[in-house]
C-alpha cells in the first residue's frame, strides 16, 4: 500500500510538473502595433529546422519577403530552413500563400499559428510582409542557438487603419550616414510604417547631390560650425559639419526601403529654409548675398527671391534630376517658415506680383508654391508641404502636412485636400520625453510615451466624409540636437512604436500599460538589435 501511495504522490508530482511546463511552453502573445483582431488558441508551435516553409508563388518578390523570415530564425536562433514551392499546406510547415483573390485591403493579412502548423495568407506582398513581421514577434526574444522556437497557437486576422504611416528624419541640421539610414528604415519596418519622410535640404546643410549644380554640395553642405547649447546661446564650436548623399546612395535607399514596403517622400525645402543653396547659388536670393551656410537653428529671412525666374529654373532643374530617383507619389517641398521680410522690399517681387495681380507676399508664396505644383504633377507627382502652404490660397491638388497643430489639417480636409496629421504636440519627437534636468540636451517641449500613446489623428470637428482625407499621421525628427545616430534612435524609440500602433490599430478605447507591458518584449528586441532607445519608462 505504502509503494502504492509513492506511486500516486510521483505520479501528482510529474502531472503537476508537466501542467507547469505546459503553462511556461505557451508563450504570451505581445504585439506592437496590436493587431486589429486576436483571438488566443490552446497549444503552441514549434518551428526547428525540418519545419518546411512553403510559398505558393515563385516570384522573386515572394522569395524576398519570405527570405526576411528565413534570415530571423538563422540570425536569432540559428536554425535554418528552406524554402519551397508549393500549392498547399503540409504537416509540420510555415505555409506563406498569396491569394490575390482575398478581399481585404492590400496591406492586411490572416495568420494562423496552431499546433498542426502556421498559415499566413494576404493580397499582396506587402500584407505578407506585414505577417511576417507579425510572425517574428511571436517568437522568443533571445539571441541564441535554439533546436526549436516555440509560438504560442494564435488566429490574427489585420488590417492597418491609415495609409500613411510615417517617421521622418531630418538630415539637414545633421547629416547621418548612409548606413544609419537603413537601419533607421529596418526599425520602421519592424513597426509597420511605410513612408519615410526624408528631409533632404536645409538652411544648415544641403545633403543631396544635383549634378547639374556642384556647389549645391561643394559649398552648400558644409557649415564652418555649429551653435552650442540652445538658442540665444553666443558660443560656437569652430567645428566645420558636411555630408551629403550621392544619387547612387539615393537609389541604394529607396530600393532598400521598397524592399520593406517603404516608400521615401524627399523634401526640398522652398521658397524657405534654403540658405543652403543660397550659399551656393547666391543670385538666387532677393539681395544677391552673400550668404553663408547657416551655423545656427531657426528661420531666417534670406529665402529665395520668388519674382527671378532663375529661381523656378532652378528649382525645377533640382526636381528634374530628383523626381526619377523617387517612385512614390508624393514630393514634399517644405513651404513652411517663410518670412515675407525680403521680398516686401525686393523691386523684382514686387514687379512679379504686380505682373500676376497679387495683392499681397501670402498670395505670392502661393502663386510660388502652385508654379511648382504644376510642374511636379506634369512629372507626375503629387505635392505635399507643411500647413503654411494653406495661407495665400491652396494649390489645386495639393496635400498638406498639419504641423501647427490640427488646424491646417482640419482646413484642408474641409477643403478635400489630402491631409498627413504631424501636430507638434503628439507626433515631435525631437521633444523631451523625459525630466530634461536628466536628459540629453535637446530642443525644448514635452512628449511623453503616454502622450504619443494617446494620440487621434481624425480630429473630431470633421464629418466622416472629411475625415477620410486624411491619410495617416508621421512622428517628426529634427536634428538641431541630434548629433549622432544613437542620439537619434533615442529620441524615437521607443515613442515610435506608441504612434506605431495609433496609425495601424483600430481605433477605440486606449490602455495604456496594456501596450506598455507588450512594449517590455519589443524592447528586449530592441536591446539585441542595439536599437539605443529611451529607458525612462523602464526604470
Ligand atoms: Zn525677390
Amino acid at each position: 500500500m505504502k509503494k502504492y501511495l509513492n506511486h500516486l504522490i510521483i505520479l501528482l508530482l510529474s502531472f503537476t510538473f508537466w501542467s507547469c511546463q505546459a503553462e511556461v511552453r505557451r508563450p504570451e502573445v505581445q504585439i506592437i502595433p496590436q493587431p486589429a483582431s486576436m483571438t488566443n488558441m490552446e497549444g503552441t508551435f514549434a518551428i526547428s529546422s525540418g519545419t518546411k516553409i512553403l510559398i505558393n508563388s515563385d516570384s522573386p518578390e515572394m522569395h524576398k519577403v519570405t527570405a526576411n523570415l528565413c534570415r530571423y530564425l538563422e540570425n536569432f536562433y540559428e536554425i535554418k530552413n528552406k524554402i519551397t514551392f508549393s500549392g498547399a499546406s503540409e504537416k509540420n510547415s510555415i505555409f506563406i500563400k498569396l491569394n490575390t483573390r482575398l478581399s481585404i485591403s492590400k496591406e492586411a493579412y490572416n495568420l494562423t499559428v496552431s499546433p498542426k502548423g502556421i498559415m499566413l495568407e494576404a493580397p499582396s506582398s506587402s500584407g505578407l510582409f506585414y505577417g511576417i513581421q507579425t510572425l517574428l514577434q511571436l517568437m522568443p526574444p533571445i539571441k541564441q542557438k535554439l533546436s526549436e522556437v516555440v509560438l504560442p497557437a494564435v488566429e490574427i486576422k489585420d488590417t492597418p487603419r491609415f495609409a500613411w504611416r510615417g517617421l521622418h528624419l531630418d538630415v539637414g541640421r545633421h547629416f547621418m550616414p548612409k548606413e544609419f539610414i537603413l537601419k533607421y528604415l529596418d526599425y520602421m519596418a519592424l513597426h509597420k510604417f511605410n513612408t519615410f519622410h526624408w528631409h533632404l535640404t536645409e538652411d544648415q546643410g544641403w545633403r543631396v547631390e544635383i549634378k547639374k549644380y556642384a556647389k549645391l554640395t561643394e559649398i552648400g553642405s558644409i557649415r564652418k560650425e555649429t551653435l552650442v547649447g540652445h538658442y540665444g546661446s553666443k558660443s560656437y564650436d569652430g567645428t566645420p559639419v558636411g555630408g551629403f548623399y550621392t544619387q547612387e546612395d539615393i537609389k541604394e535607399v529607396v530600393a532598400y526601403a521598397a524592399d520593406r514596403f517603404i516608400t521615401v517622400v524627399p523634401e526640398i525645402e522652398m521658397p524657405g529654409h534654403s540658405l543652403g543653396a543660397l550659399a551656393a547659388y547666391p543670385e538666387l536670393g532677393c539681395t544677391g548675398g552673400p550668404y553663408e551656410v547657416a551655423t545656427t537653428w531657426g528661420v531666417f529671412d534670406d529665402v529665395y527671391c520668388a519674382g527671378k525666374e532663375e529661381t523656378y529654373a532652378f528649382l525645377q532643374d533640382v526636381l528634374t534630376e530628383l523626381i526619377p530617383l523617387f517612385p512614390g507619389e508624393y514630393f514634399h517641398i517644405g513651404g513652411d517658415e517663410c518670412p515675407k521680410t525680403r521680398w516686401q522690399k525686393c523691386p523684382i517681387c514686387k514687379q512679379k506680383m504686380k505682373d500676376e495681380g497679387l495683392r499681397s507676399e501670402h498670395e505670392l508664396q502661393s502663386y510660388f508654391v502652385q508654379r511648382m505644383e504644376k510642374f511636379l504633377n506634369e512629372n507626375g507627382k503629387k505635392l505635399i508641404g507643411w500647413d503654411e502652404i494653406l495661407e495665400g490660397g491652396l494649390a489645386p491638388n495639393a496635400a498638406v502636412m498639419s504641423w501647427r497643430g490640427e488646424q491646417g489639417g482640419i482646413a484642408a480636409a474641409k477643403q478635400h485636400h489630402n491631409v498627413v496629421m504631424t501636430p507638434g504636440d503628439y507626433c515631435y519627437l525631437d521633444h523631451y520625453q523625459a525630466d530634461p534636468k536628466t536628459e540629453p540636451l535637446a530642443i525644448g517641449g514635452f512628449l511623453s510615451l503616454k502622450k504619443v500613446y494617446s494620440y487621434e489623428p481624425v480630429p473630431s470637428s470633421l464629418t466622416e466624409d472629411e475625415s477620410k482625407y486624411v491619410l495617416g499621421a508621421q512622428g517628426n525628427v529634427w536634428t538641431e540636437y541630434m548629433k549622432s545616430p544613437e542620439q537619434v534612435e533615442y529620441m524615437v524609440y521607443p515613442r515610435a512604436a506608441a504612434l506605431a500602433e495609433v496609425v495601424w490599430s483600430p481605433k477605440g478605447p486606449k490602455d495604456f500599460d496594456n501596450f506598455k507591458s507588450r512594449l517590455v518584449k519589443l524592447t528586449k528586441l530592441y536591446d539585441l538589435l542595439g536599437i539605443n532607445y529611451c529607458k525612462a519608462e523602464f526604470k
